[in-house]
């Protein structure tokens, strides 16, 4: 055993007696100090515990004055503790009153000590505290005393959040008293009440420390060795798939998860006196600390690389690859609040009763919005300092229809909203009503709806929500929610599974639509000035042809004896489509040849994602079979108003005359070339627009499958044509402000577009 790991070890020991006696937080945390400051041979050893106001409290000291306990608080960012809660980071000072961030309290009476050095207590990646020790000399603190310390305050993690807790029960009362509401970003809309709950990815070690560092050490190993066969087999799958770039990325996650340094700071954890989970839940703490204050791209990707796998080598040991989920079924609903959340994770919670989702990091969200979307559930994104101002078991309101997260709200706050949900729920129940019924105007013009869709688990609402088809069935979904490139075989039987489900109806496949704000980690894209002008959809399939290819095999193979509707999404001119659906049939002369049976029927379409091709119609008119716009991306283009900047994207508005009349003239340019046109894309999905897309000739909508019936109850109560007449008398001429006038005309013709 190497010699500096012998006094630790003691340490360790005594630790342990101290864990395993019990009693009361503050007593332990008192003795913990003294114990700490021995051993280190330090005069001063105090722990600092974050508040639920956000303060740093001194919570427990040896050597500053006992007066100062729980008197001396800090501000979250003020003095050399504060610097350390912020950076997450360890600090060690040799002469800490000349460092220009410390911080003077005198009545802790810390005047005559120099050599500093601080760590941060972290637990569910976030900063509860901070441990620190003092010396009256200027010293240097070495590598292997630090990493003492961040051992300790590992171990102490565990105690402050015993003692987070009692003070929150105790100041249960204070808390409701202090409700506090964050603005953020809807990723699906909806309500929802429950109670905290922090995503944390991994199973918890249960135990710190063991006397067997032999069984532990062969633990590890075992966990390790799986570990590696598991990614071998990841980067194996995608051997023949991948090149270059791509390649390469999956090949140093590879090297990552057999790199020896790793495993011997691991080993080392264990031969210390840990348990293999802390071993390896000490370096997932390291690695996310820096993560916190790492600003250079690449070295970020390999610290997010390595938490990756500390959090499934913590998951091999725990015996589980799922994650779990405690609830209390008698009590409220979780609201699951991360700093961070994978689609993959996310996924995992389903079947838990969610009531709503709270992710602070927007950024890393939009993978696991698109699943929240699939299962239905409020979720809100870009809620900068969530993690520090909510605490294990709050009561929360999630308001992604206005884009608030109230916290511990009050009870008339709380009653306003459970009179909010019944309404919708009584709204809900209208609409349930209207299901099996047709969506066709009072004279008699029949309007298909259709679903969105890109996951198996929206398969089901088609149905329930009494919907024509899938009008767009974004493909790309299940590459952002695996872990690697679904290999041909997933891709076969997930399509395979959509025409099954839907029978009769018809689908449309939308061929991958990668790029932009969809980035696949394992595919490295190169990072953009404008990813939405970027290398992307269609552009992107076209020179990444063997992935491409790849899903036009499994499109044409799952199809075998019935109808393939397949679309090219953001066309922009008539080559690209060509191109496209040459491949196309490439594949299904090649599926064709081998024996495979042929789909029965074939369309294929191309998506109006930008306003060039709008100016292609008559060449694609022979060639195309529908044309399909997608106002997401083409509204983006047309207003140069980035969809995912809502300072900028809603600023305009598509109910307006620019906007209409450019669908008007696509709609009349389709119409007179026959060729059939619908819109898919979140527009459609409001009832004012549906109305007004239905009125120009746009039949066919596709839209998110909660948005069917309030856009049905709305198409059944119109007179289709008069709206037409009147919506085409106004666009020509006028200047005004659309919405405006067709709200009143709608007034005027009775027709009922409320929005759900
Ligand atoms: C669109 O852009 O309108 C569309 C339907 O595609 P996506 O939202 O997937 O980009
Ligand atoms: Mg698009």
């Amino acid at each position: 055993m190497p010699e500096t790991y012998s006094a630790p070890r003691l340490l360790m020991n005594r630790l342990r007696q101290m864990m395993a006696a019990g009693g009361d937080a503050e007593e332990r945390l008192a003795k913990v100090v003294k114990l700490v400051a021995g051993t280190m041979v330090a005069d001063v050893c105090s722990i600092y515990l974050r508040t639920a106001d956000n303060m740093l409290e001194l919570v427990a000291t040896e050597g500053l004055r006992a007066e100062a306990v729980t008197r001396t608080r800090l501000h979250p960012d003020e003095g050399l503790v504060g610097q350390i809660a912020v950076s997450a980071q360890p600090l060690a000072i040799q002469d800490a009153p000349r460092h220009p961030a410390f911080s003077y309290r005198p009545e802790t009476g810390e005047d005559p000590y120099h050599a500093f050095l601080g760590v941060p207590i972290l637990r569910n990646g976030r900063v509860t505290g901070v441990l620190t020790v003092q010396n009256r000399t200027e010293r240097a603190y070495g590598e292997d005393e630090i990493e003492t310390l961040q051992t300790i305050a590992m171990v102490l993690a565990e105690v402050l959040a015993n003692l987070i807790e009692t003070r929150k029960a105790a100041e249960a009362d204070e808390q409701n008293g202090r409700p506090n509401t964050l603005g953020g970003r809807s990723l699906c809309g909806g309500i929802g009440i429950g109670r905290a709950v922090f995503h944390d990815p991994v199973v918890p070690a249960a135990k710190f420390f063991s006397s067997d560092s032999e069984g532990e050490s062969e633990r590890l190993s075992k966990a390790l060795e799986q570990l590696r066969v598991s990614v071998d087999a990841m980067v194996a799958i995608d051997a023949g798939a991948l090149m270059g770039e791509p390649r390469e990325v999956l090949e140093t996650y590879r090297l990552l998860a057999h790199d020896p340094a790793w495993t011997d700071r691991l080993l080392e954890g264990v031969q210390g006196g840990l348990t293999a989970e802390a071993a390896v839940d000490r370096a997932r703490r390291e690695h996310r600390a820096r993560l916190e204050s790492a600003t250079d791209a690449y070295l970020r990707e390999r610290l997010f690389d390595l938490e990756d796998l500390d959090n499934r080598l913590l998951r091999i040991l725990g015996g589980t690859e799922k994650i779990k989920l405690e609830v209390n079924p008698e009590g409220p609903p979780p609201v699951i609040i991360a700093r961070r959340l994978g689609p993959a994770d996310l996924l995992e919670y389903r079947g838990s009763g969610l009531a709503g989702i709270l992710i602070e990091e927007a950024s890393v969200s939009s993978h696991a919005a698109i699943v929240a979307r699939a299962l239905e559930i409020p979720t809100l994104g870009n809620l900068p300092g969530l993690t520090t101002l909510v605490e294990e078991g709050d009561p929360i309101i999630v308001d992604a229809e206005e884009g608030q997260a109230h916290l511990r709200a009050d009870d008339a706050l709380k009653a306003a909203y459970a009179d909010r949900i019944a309404l919708r729920s009584e709204r809900q129940a209208v609409y349930r009503a209207m299901r099996d019924l047709p969506a066709v105007s009072l004279d008699g013009q029949r309007i298909q709806l259709m679903v969105n869709a890109g996951l198996a688990l929206d398969l089901d609402t088609v149905e329930d929500a009494g919907a024509d088809g899938i009008g767009l069935f974004r493909t790309e979904f299940q590459f952002l929610v695996s872990e690697t490139l679904p290999p041909l075989g997933e891709q076969i039987s997930l399509y395979t599974e959509v025409l099954d489900k839907l029978g009769t109806k018809p689908v449309i496949f939308r061929t991958v639509d990668l790029g932009g704000d969809k980035m696949l980690p394992n595919l490295n894209q190169a990072r953009e000035e404008n990813p939405a002008l970027g290398w992307r959809s269609i552009r992107f399939a076209l020179d990444t042809r063997g992935l491409f290819r790849r899903q036009l095999r499994a499109l044409v193979r799952a199809a075998s004896g019935r109808e393939l509707r397949v679309m090219f999404p953001m066309v922009t001119i008539p080559e690209e489509f060509f191109e496209a659906k040459a491949l196309l049939m490439q594949e299904l002369e090649w599926s064709t040849a081998r024996g495979f049976v042929p789909p029965e029927t074939l369309k294929v379409g191309a998506m109006l994602e930008a306003p060039s091709f709008a100016y292609c119609l008559t060449e694609i008119a022979g060639e195309a079979d529908f044309v399909s716009v997608g106002t997401n991306d083409l509204m983006q283009f047309f207003f140069a108003a980035d969809r995912m900047t809502p300072k900028v994207s809603e600023r305009y508005d598509m109910v307006s005359r620019p906007a209409m009349r450019f669908l008007a003239e696509v709609a009349e340019t389709c119409r007179k070339l026959d060729l059939p046109i619908s819109i898919c894309g979140e527009a459609s999905g409001d009832p004012v627009q549906a109305l007004c897309l239905a009125a120009l000739g746009f039949h066919t909508l596709s839209m998110p499958a909660a948005q069917i019936g309030p856009v049905k109850k709305a198409i059944r109560s119109v007179h289709l044509a008069r709206l037409g007449h009147a919506l085409c008398t106004l666009l020509p001429t006028g200047h005004g402000d659309l919405r405006k006038e067709v709200l009143a005309l709608f007034d005027d013709l009775g027709v009922d577009a409320s929005l759900n």
